[in-house]
């Protein structure tokens, strides 16, 4: 059976020239399109971390059976891994690949509004929860153990991949992929000698859950999931934890991950190792 791919690609001029390359070449090749509303054996995006996102909450009904690979028309992504230059190479791996591949952890959220219905979402990178006005109030527990009363502009639950994106600004550790961890920071809290909270990022293990619960009387928190905003829900509570599912990404090399974090957030080397498999 020939290998199906799907392609998404930004709005770039760049990367709109770089899908239609690579059309051809996949026309050219023993690799064929997937049809419409089934799932691919590969998923490539062009673009950046940005676009990767955007594939990944789109066709996220073909986690299991999609592994995704990223070009990236930009600098060197914590999700993309190849360059516009290595379309052949890329078609090339493809059609000899065995269905190699990495597997990276998820948070599965479970929001639960003020009429208790309930919304499961996935992030890739992260989920937060901002104060739109004023300072919000969130108690917080691990595991059915309640730690604190949060007050603040808001938390932050991040995946390991997504330790180098909005959590990193945030003051969180960098977690290598492989930690199958769910990491929550904070974002201003109010610290005085009235109130207190732990300050300090905090990682839970994948057999833990970090359970949110809203104070209403001080508004309604702002909703993000990795680019997504989900502004209709009167949030009451959320649950975390590291996702059954994960993500995987097809793997015919290898960049270290500690050289994506010199090359994205450094630069000091010339050029960052790709290793063969
Ligand atoms: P966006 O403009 O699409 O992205 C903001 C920047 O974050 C882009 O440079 C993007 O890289 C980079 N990024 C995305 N995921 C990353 C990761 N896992 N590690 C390192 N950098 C990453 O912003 P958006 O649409 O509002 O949000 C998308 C994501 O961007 C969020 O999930 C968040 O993690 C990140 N973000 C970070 C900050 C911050 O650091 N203060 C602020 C906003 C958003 P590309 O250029 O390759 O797409």
């Amino acid at each position: 059976m020939k290998k199906t791919i799907l392609i998404v690609a930004n709005e770039m001029e760049q990367s709109q020239e770089l899908e239609q390359e690579l059309i051809e070449k996949v026309e050219a090749s023993t690799l064929e399109f997937a049809k419409p509303h089934t799932a691919p054996d590969y998923i490539i995006t062009i673009g950046g971390d940005g676009t990767l996102l955007s594939a990944f909450h789109h066709y996220q009904e073909y986690l299991d059976k999609s592994h995704f690979i990223g070009i990236h028309t930009g600098h060197l992504g914590f999700y993309t891994d190849w360059r516009p230059h290595e379309l052949d190479e890329l078609i090339h791996e493809l059609e000899q690949s065995d269905g190699t591949s990495i597997s990276y952890p998820l948070i599965a959220i479970e929001l639960t509004d003020t009429n208790d219905r309930k919304l499961e979402l996935l992030a890739l990178n992260e989920c937060t929860f901002r104060s739109r006005t004023g300072t919000l109030v969130i108690d917080v527990s691990i595991n059915d153990y309640f730690l604190e009363t949060f007050r603040g502009d808001g938390l932050c639950l991040s995946t390991p991949t997504g330790s180098t994106g909005l959590n990193k600004s945030l003051g969180g550790a960098i977690i290598h992929p492989r930690v199958e961890a769910l990491q929550l920071t904070e974002m201003a809290g109010i610290n005085n000698r009235v109130y207190r909270s732990v300050t300090s990022p905090m990682i839970v293990p994948n057999d833990e859950w970090i359970e949110l619960e809203f104070d209403r009387s001080k508004g309604k928190p702002l909703i993000q999931v990795d680019h997504l905003y989900f502004d209709h829900i009167d949030l009451k509570s959320v649950r975390a934890q590291v996702a059954k599912e994960s993500i995987h990404f097809a793997r015919f090399r290898h960049t270290h991950f500690w050289d994506r974090v010199e090359n994205a957030f450094l630069g000091n080397k010339q050029d960052y190792t790709i290793k063969k498999l």
